[in-house]
């Protein structure tokens, strides 16, 4: 029958048939058992916008997009099909094989319909199944899925994540009072403002009414959901236009975490909720995270960071040396300046607490700066005083040294006070290196080729191999205190400060031994062929006058 039917149609002999190909709605095309096209209906050419005479001869699938494969997995049936004028289409395309009579391939007709349409109604259900049709964000039903698969992946990660049930503060009084269509407009502008404050891999969606839910993946802890929820607060800060006034919206935000709070999407949100309506209570156009001891954390971390950039400003800063000396014969051969906060309160604050909330706020690039310059015009002042010709050596923050005028600033900072490369000595950690190592060694280079030399603090306690110490052109090892503590008492700690040295030695480092307290101390480590010491058993840090009178009393001896 169907053999019959394609003679029918190459003989032309049939008028029914060609009435019932020209009337089909879909493309159809019949070719010889090659594939090249003998007949195409009238569909095919509104299809495809070629004429039957522009593809007789040509091979059915010059009408495929040379550019594009399959857009689904569907397997053959769905593919690009490129039009006439260069536009594509997806198109869903059957081949029905046709035999001769002596039973092989004859011919083949090829169904082909556009699936535009279709695909179209297919995002346009997801659109309104998963997005809010007001501002266009997700919605609560696609937040709750993909809050899941956040959990699940934080899970498998050991990671946090936070939920942000932000909520606008008197919003039902705008909507009553100015009415619907304004009420739309602040949502709109809200949404767009809650987006713009946080990270592009993190979502926000809208619940319903005036409540927004941001989702925050991979945090490195519970801070960093404060810094998106302050960052949240100051885009609604600004007033909003809506017709002729300029209206004023805040919001209240509630945080909750994964794990530390609850483990499922529905239980994440009701936290959030509960934080929520504590951040009302607190007077509205706040965050309040769930747990309580988070918001007295974050608030003292706050306090800490308004008090940290006032002190400089302030002059609340100043540096305390202690001496480095030579474990041969004593004398003094460096000073390591180190920050001193005294607060405005009369209280000394400790920099191991102040130092990572100053490298957290970024505070620590003009902090760094200050004590470079410090250093250097204490140096100049030790010059001029004839204090022996020391360096001062100057903690370096990985942010600073990641800085790209850093090189330049040490250099110009070194020469303004009249000093030279000599007079100044760089520490930095391993997270230095860590950090960027390609750009660490160029940094490095670039020191050495100045003259300026760099140790390394801490050794020991970091990814410290001697195959990447090997990269990084240092002078000398800072060996940490830790290792040096237990020197006299365990075996480890000595072994490890024994390797330690024979790595400097073998790359020609010089090292320096930290946290040295006891005389005994001393004389293993010059034993173990060290070359030089810093610690209390030699000389606390002190304040300038203080060091320099330490400075003269050891070389009067
Ligand atoms: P660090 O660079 O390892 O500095 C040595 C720390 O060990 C100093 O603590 C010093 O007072 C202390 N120390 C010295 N000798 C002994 C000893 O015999 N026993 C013990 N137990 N400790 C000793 P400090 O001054 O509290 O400084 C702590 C850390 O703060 C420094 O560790 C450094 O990482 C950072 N820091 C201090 N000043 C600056 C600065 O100007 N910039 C930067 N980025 N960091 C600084
Ligand atoms: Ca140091
Ligand atoms: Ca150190």
């Amino acid at each position: 029958m169907t053999n019959s039917l394609v003679s029918e149609i190459e003989s032309g002999a049939s008028l029914l048939l060609r009435e019932l190909l020209a009337c089909l709605p879909l493309g159809i095309a019949i070719t010889d058992r090659d594939g090249q096209i003998l007949q195409v209906n009238g569909a095919f050419s509104a299809l495809t916008g070629y004429q039957a005479h522009e593809v007789t001869g040509k091979h059915l699938e010059f009408i495929a997009s040379p550019r594009l494969p399959n857009p689904d997995a569907a397997p053959g049936a769905e593919s690009w099909g490129q039009r006439r004028d260069g536009s594509l289409f997806p198109r869903h395309q059957v081949l029905h094989p046709v035999n001769g009579q002596d039973g092989a391939l004859a011919h083949q007709i090829a169904v082909i319909s556009d699936l535009t349409k279709h695909k179209q109604d297919e995002s346009h259900i997801e659109r309104l199944a998963y997005y809010d049709e007001l501002t266009g964000l997700p919605n609560r039903q696609f937040l709750l899925q993909q809050l899941a698969g956040v959990i699940e992946r934080e899970q498998r990660e050991n990671t946090t994540c936070a939920v942000l049930l932000i909520d606008l503060d008197r919003f039902k009084t705008f909507n009553d009072s100015l009415g619907h269509s304004a009420g739309d407009v602040i949502l709109k502008e809200a949404a767009r403002r809650i987006e713009s404050a946080i990270r592009r891999s993190d979502t926000v969606s809208r619940q319903g009414g005036d409540e927004f839910i941001a989702v925050l993946s991979q945090l490195h802890g519970p801070e960093d959901a404060a810094i998106v929820a302050n960052n949240i607060l100051a885009a609604m800060a600004k007033p909003i236009p809506v017709g002729q006034h300029q209206l004023t919206i805040t919001p209240s935000i509630g945080i909750s975490l994964f794990p530390h709070d609850a483990n499922t999407p529905e239980s994440l949100i009701r936290c959030a909720d509960t934080a929520m309506y504590h951040a009302k209570e607190q007077g509205r156009n706040n965050f309040q995270y769930y747990t309580p001891v988070l918001n007295h954390r974050v608030q003292e971390r706050m306090s800490l960071e308004t008090a940290l950039r006032g002190a400089l400003l302030n002059g609340e800063f100043s540096l305390h040396f202690q001496p480095q000396i030579a474990l041969d014969n004593g004398m003094i051969t460096g000073a390591e300046a180190l920050l001193r906060w005294r607060r405005s309160n009369g209280s000394w604050m400790p920099p191991d607490q102040f130092i990572p909330v100053a490298e957290d706020c970024g505070l620590i690039v003009p902090l760094g700066q200050w004590v470079l310059e410090e250093a250097c015009r204490q140096r100049r002042q030790w010059n001029e005083l004839g204090l022996p010709a020391f360096p001062i050596a100057v903690n370096c923050s990985a942010l600073q040294f990641r800085q790209p005028a850093f090189k330049d600033q040490v250099v110009d900072t070194i020469a303004a006070h009249g000093l030279g490369p000599q007079h100044i000595e760089l520490e930095i950690t391993e997270s230095v290196l860590m950090a960027s190592p390609e750009c660490a060694q160029s940094v490095l280079g670039e020191l050495k080729a100045l003259g300026i030399q760099v140790a390394m603090d801490d050794f020991g306690t970091g990814y410290s191999s001697l195959a990447y110490l090997k990269q990084f052109p240092v002078d000398r090892l800072k060996i940490d205190a830790a290792f040096i503590r237990g020197l006299d008492q365990d075996a480890t700690s000595r072994a490890i400060v024994q390797s330690i040295i024979s790595l400097g030695r073998s790359l020609g480092l010089s090292l320096v031994a930290e946290g040295v307290e006891t005389q005994d101390m001393r004389l293993l480590l010059n034993q173990l062929g060290c070359d030089y010491a810093q610690g209390y058993g030699i000389c606390h840090p002190l304040p300038a006058a203080q060091f320099e009178a330490w400075v003269r009393d050891l070389s009067s001896r």
